[in-house]
């Protein structure tokens, strides 16, 4: 990474964002705008469109056209797959100023938001490019005066809500499958994170995909999301984000027309360290890399470290030790190992949290404050605190934030007992060496992702979804594409 080239991006303007309608730029049909205020500094780096529920309305109208003339889902595949490589290619050139313009609008770490923005939506978009036309419909084994068909159609108008964590990598987990089955799309990012995932979008046109069949509105969740969930126009609804919000979704579809739902919503990650770990400080820091990168803003972060009640002391000192090492700051220089908290509110919300565990009993071993405040923006000190029961708050609700409670166990159904005693089922790890032990802690974990003796790294060729309240679904792999598809019979008579 050249800092000399981070620098110059970062010191150019932004010029204001408007929506993405029929393959037009267009502002919101009030004139309202949204300030968008960088976390590295707090100050204003540009405006979006405030999106209306008009604007919403329009975009799916839009969207609701170009499916039904077929001017995408009707291109033979290898027109398709064309498009959305010179999209993956065209993502991959601009790779670096899309990942400084989407830091300094979310305050992700430029290493990490450079790999895992612009490098993985282009990988993604390319996987799906690829898979599309390798997917083949069936023959049934019906008797033989019977011809039953399978076709696997695209459902129509997909609704797309992402949030600010990896607006790329997220929007591109939902956008890669449902253009490539040929569907439309509409999405909507977040309030506090949508610059390089919109410009994402403009790349998209570029690279040739027809207007209409791809549309981006701005705005408030309340507003154009709420508009979204309610319309009688969207056929299916892919979600990441909140609990709170993922139920608001469910509720807007059994308002309107029962859209399908698919929810990626959060998770309280159990990272189970025992005494027979193959290297103990290689576990210390996944732990603190596990929790802390992006400031803890992870879906699949290990925020709960349950460890073997025998080394609790000594590796929880080794787990503070990794801590130290990284350093917290501007996110736009390359040396930078913890970035900004996304929003001042946030960053609120994370401290309250700390208080609310040592209110409970909990010591807070490292951390625990805000820092950097005098550069305006939002910066936490990585956070560990020991002493935290299975029923206090920081085991059962999401931070989403640089914290992680440390809770003893003294057995293996201990560890899974406490692991499992939460609403939520996303990720969770186990180091040990012992390969029955490692075993039998994947199958009996609750989640919809596992690791052993590694924390974090999946690649796009292994299905994201999570079991209880952590959602329903998959993003990634071939598995994803399910979401974006109708099976539909044909039933002759031969
Ligand atoms: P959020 O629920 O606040 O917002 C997500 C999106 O929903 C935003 O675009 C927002 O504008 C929109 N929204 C808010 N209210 C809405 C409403 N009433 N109707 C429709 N849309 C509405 O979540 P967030 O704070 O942006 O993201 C953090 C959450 O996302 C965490 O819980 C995290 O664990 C989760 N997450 C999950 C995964 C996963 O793959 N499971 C990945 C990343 C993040």
């Amino acid at each position: 990474m050249d800092q000399q080239k981070i620098d110059a991006l970062r010191a150019q303007a932004v010029a204001p964002f408007s929506h993405l309608i029929d393959g037009k730029h267009v502002p919101a049909s009030d004139g309202g705008t949204m300030d968008i205020l960088s976390p590295i500094d707090g100050r204003v780096l540009t405006t979006t469109a405030k999106g209306t529920a008009a604007d919403m309305e329009a975009a799916i109208a839009s969207a609701r056209a170009a499916f039904e003339d077929r001017r995408w889902a009707g291109q033979p595949p290898a027109a398709r797959k064309k498009v959305l490589m010179k999209w993956a290619d065209l993502i991959e050139e601009n790779a670096l100023e899309l990942a400084v313009l989407g830091v300094r609008d979310n305050g992700t770490e430029i290493a990490m938001a450079l790999k895992a923005e612009p490098g993985s939506a282009a990988g993604t978009i390319r996987y799906y490019a690829e898979a599309l036309d390798k997917i083949y419909g069936e023959i049934a084994p019906t008797s033989s005066d019977i011809l039953g068909m399978i076709q696997k159609e695209p459902v129509g108008v997909v609704g797309a809500i992402i949030p600010w964590n990896f607006p790329m990598m997220i929007g591109a987990w939902k956008l890669g499958p449902a253009l490539a089955m040929g569907n439309s799309v509409v999405l909507k990012p977040s309030e506090t994170a949508s610059l390089s995932l919109m410009r994402m979008c403009d790349l998209a046109l570029e690279a040739g995909l027809p207007p209409g069949v791809l549309n981006a509105v701005t705005g408030e969740g309340k507003i154009v999301g709420e508009s979204m969930g309610l319309s009688m126009d969207v056929d299916v609804l892919v979600f990441t984000g909140s609990g709170g919000t993922g139920r608001r979704l469910m509720e807007y579809a059994a308002r309107s027309n029962m859209k399908r739902v698919y929810l990626e919503l959060g998770g309280k990650s159990p990272h189970i360290i025992f005494a027979d770990a193959p290297d103990l400080d290689v576990a210390a820091k996944a732990v603190a890399g596990g929790i802390f990168r992006n400031s803890g803003q992870v879906c699949v972060a290990g925020s709960r470290l349950l460890v073997e009640a025998s080394i609790h002391d000594d590796f929880v000192a080794a787990v503070a030790k990794a801590t130290s090492g990284m350093n917290v700051g501007d996110p736009l220089n390359v040396d930078t190992a913890i970035g900004a908290v996304n929003s001042e509110v946030q960053l609120m919300q994370n401290l309250g949290f700390v208080e609310t565990a040592q209110s409970e009993g909990g010591e807070v071993v490292t951390g625990g404050d805000r820092i950097l405040q005098d550069t305006g923006g939002y910066y936490m000190a990585p956070t560990i605190v020991t002493g935290v029961t299975p029923d206090a708050t920081l085991t059962q609700k999401e931070v989403f934030g640089p914290v992680l409670g440390v809770t003893p166990f003294n057995s293996d159904d201990e560890a899974v007992q406490i692991a499992n005693a939460t609403v939520y089922g996303l990720a969770g790890g186990v180091w040990t060496a012992n390969l029955s032990r490692a075993h039998r802690m994947v199958r009996d974990v609750r989640t919809g992702v596992m690791h052993v003796n590694t924390y974090g790294g999946a690649d796009g060729t292994v299905p994201l979804g999570g079991v209880g309240q952590s959602g329903n679904g998959s993003d990634k792999s071939l598995h994803a594409i399910e979401k974006y598809i109708n099976l539909k019979t044909a039933w002759i008579k031969l």
